[in-house]
């Protein structure tokens, strides 16, 4: 503790990475030992980490107008009140709406139905310049598919392989993508279910289903384990992010964007006109 704000963005990713091998069970969803101080600090840390991303996201952008084709995707699952829109809030808010896209994946509509599970996922991708925002994703149709048998298994364990060939293909086109599962606890959850009982300002956020929802909690720890563990790729890993505290939470999830925005590193287009008759032009004007 104590050593200032400042923290390796790529040492926090390595810390929350989920490699093939790991367990799910043996991550603490209340851990907050990356973090570089106090809730304030680290409240003050992810703050300063969000100026450098709305740099970042505007070079992204830029790079896209002069024809680039590189676009950001962050991808979050996770249980009901794991935190999902209060991430999007708290880091990716406060980048300029203009070059964010979020899309919410819900129960599939009839005309969803009737595609391919991925049809609905390839047609939200992030335009070139762009950073999308997955609130649930491809996941579900290996998570609540699964708990709840909505198509065989026979079907559903071939998904494994067809999100690995496909986020494969994401990432080949240029988009870099960032997996996270907000990891909770079941008290944490109780806590937060309670919570919104109690301030009528909440309610709207309350579903009476997401108690029977609950009750299969250990189904999805372990649909979760199975997804996560043979969908954590070279090419698009997954990150387990401890969610019992919110501003851990966040900080987190920001360290993990700027590293990978880093790692783009995109860069503004050179212009595509003569910067020297253009400001002859310019200074001539009446
Ligand atoms: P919420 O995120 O609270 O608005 O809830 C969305 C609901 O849609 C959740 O209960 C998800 O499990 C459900 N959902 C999302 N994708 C699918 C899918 N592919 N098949 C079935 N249910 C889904
Ligand atoms: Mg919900």
């Amino acid at each position: 503790m104590g050593k200032g704000p400042e923290k390796d963005p790529r040492a926090v990713c390595e810390a929350v990475a989920f490699d093939a091998g790991d367990l799910l069970a043996d991550r603490d969803t209340r851990d907050t030992s990356t973090a570089p101080g106090s809730r304030e600090l680290t409240e003050a840390a992810t703050a300063s980490l969000a100026t450098e991303l709305i740099g970042m996201q505007e070079r992204l952008y830029a790079e896209g107008t002069g024809g680039g084709r590189r676009s950001l995707l962050l991808l979050l699952q996770g249980t009901d009140t794991s935190g999902k829109d209060g991430t999007v809030r708290g880091v990716v808010g406060a980048m300029n709406p203009a070059g964010v896209r979020i899309m919410s994946f819900k129960k599939p509509t009839a005309e969803e139905l009737q595609h391919d599970f991925l049809w609905r996922i390839d047609n939200a991708l992030p335009e070139a310049g762009n950073i999308g925002v997955f609130n649930r994703s491809q996941y579900e149709d290996i998570l609540v598919v699964r708990v709840h048998d909505l198509v065989p298994e026979s079907e559903w364990s071939t998904r494994y392989d067809r999100i690995n060939e496909f986020e494969h293909r994401v990432v080949d086109a240029g988009t870099h993508i960032v997996k996270v599962m907000l990891h909770l606890s079941k008290d944490e959850q109780k806590k937060r279910l309670a919570d919104r009982l109690e301030d009528p300002t909440k309610f709207w956020k309350y579903k009476p289903g997401d108690l029977s929802e609950r009750a299969f909690w250990d189904d999805y720890q372990a649909a979760y384990q199975d997804a996560l563990s043979r969908c954590s790729t070279d090419a698009a890993p997954w990150y387990v992010v401890p969610a019992d505290r919110k501003w851990y939470r966040d900080w987190v999830v920001a360290n993990l964007l700027v590293a990978a925005m880093r790692d783009m590193n995109p860069v503004y287009p050179a212009a595509d006109f003569d910067v020297t008759e253009q400001r002859r032009l310019v200074a001539d004007l009446d």
